[in-house]
């Protein structure tokens, strides 16, 4: 099958993609590398099935032609990261709404084959745990920018659904709850990569809030492999499924984990979420996903303890920080590649005509090559 994936060059998306390549599948990645990286494709970027483009979603005419060849389109989360949502609420709600409304009307003209993904803070604060798919969404003041991330998706959600019933566009929905694995970064918020860098660097583990409130952290391959059982499921268009773990940690306690895990001298924290996040945020107290009807249809497993999943980010943080230590060790020493620098402090984002013309790549000035034979 040809494959597009949406945010390709995202944690999640680069994921999705090695395993489909690893599949056998072809992949057409597009990204504006506003939050993913070139670094994430390293492993893969010159596989020959792999296709990357560097260019916005709001390039239609590049989409359409995208869209035209692929067999199934993969719509990954565009705004990432509560503190850069906080941060910048326009480019979220218009990123996330306008988005993936174009890939929408893209796909149902075409009728392909489309997974939009969404997330557990469309549940906003609602206090009925677990959360199930029917459940009510209890969204928070508009005052309040953090809704705004949930709320977009939810509209995200409505629209795919409607696509669904009027245009019979066949898309399925999932909702994920807190992924994390190698290649997150802590730059826009999350917890879990930030908790185990600041540990590795002896620095004071930032707690926000009193530490009670939890989360359940699912491992990126278990959501991936989610994604694949939607993917290759046809009845599942018109649905909605919950996509996680269902192991549940305060962040006191995954503060004290990471320090054990790490054996670091680092002491905990405890930051007000006000000048976290500043005046007025609000934070979900729980989020605890009900994953019964991914297990009932899709026979999903999630197959990572909160314990694995430690350990492989503690390795993948412990490697970034020892490849940044190189650098800065010889920070005069000539570079092989542009490409080995990308996402390494100080590095900066490099223009997309760096890349965009490279051996696989395509600009929006391509056409694509022929179909392959299936
Ligand atoms: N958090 C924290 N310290 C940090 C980053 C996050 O205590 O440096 C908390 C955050 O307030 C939330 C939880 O960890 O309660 C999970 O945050 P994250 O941004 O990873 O995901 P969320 O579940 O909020 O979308």
């Amino acid at each position: 099958m040809r494959c597009l994936i949406r945010g390709g060059a995202g944690f999640i998306g680069s994921h999705l993609a090695e395993r489909l390549l690893h599949l056998g599948h072809e992949v057409i990645a597009i990204d504006d590398l506003s939050t993913g990286s070139m670094e994430n494709l390293s492993s893969f970027r010159f596989h020959p099935a792999f296709e990357f483009h560097g260019d916005t979603i709001f390039n239609r005419r590049l989409m359409a032609e995208l869209v035209d060849v692929a067999d199934i389109v993969f719509h990954l989360a565009a705004a990432v990261g509560v503190k850069r949502v906080v941060e910048r609420p326009v480019q979220t709600i218009e990123t996330n709404v306008d988005g993936t409304a174009v890939v929408l009307q893209l796909a149902a003209k075409k009728q392909r084959r489309l997974v939009v993904v969404s997330t557990s803070e469309v549940y906003g604060k609602s206090n009925k745990f677990p959360f199930a798919e029917r459940d009510d969404l209890v969204l928070g003041s508009t005052y309040n920018s953090r809704w705004a991330y949930g709320c977009s998706k939810a509209i995200d959600e409505f629209l795919a659904l409607a696509y669904y019933r009027e245009r019979q566009l066949p898309v399925t929905i999932v909702r994920l709850f807190n992924t994390v694995g190698p290649r997150q970064t802590g730059r826009y918020g999350m917890v879990v990569p930030t908790f185990i860098r600041q540990a590795l660097q002896q620095e004071p583990i930032t707690v926000f809030g009193d530490g009670k409130q939890s989360r359940c952290f699912g491992y990126v391959s278990d959501v991936v492999d989610g994604f694949l059982a939607v993917a290759a499921d046809g009845s599942t268009a018109g649905e909605i499924f919950n996509l996680g773990n269902t192991e549940e940690i305060s962040i006191d306690d995954l503060a004290g984990r990471i320090i054990r895990f790490t054996a670091s001298p680092s002491s905990i924290c405890h930051i007000p979420y006000s000048e976290a996040y500043g005046p007025g945020f609000e934070d979900m107290g729980r989020r605890v996903p009900d994953i019964s009807k991914a297990e009932r249809w899709l026979n999903y497993r999630p197959k990572h303890g909160l314990d694995d999943i430690l350990r492989d980010v503690i390795a993948f943080v412990r490697a970034q920080i020892g490849k940044k230590q190189a650098v800065f060790v010889a920070p005069g020493a000539r570079q092989e590649s542009p490409v080995l620098n990308l996402g390494m402090p100080g590095a900066g984002r490099v223009p997309l005509q760096t890349y965009s013309r490279g051996a696989r790549e395509l600009d929006s000035s391509h056409s694509l090559p022929a179909r392959a034979t299936p």
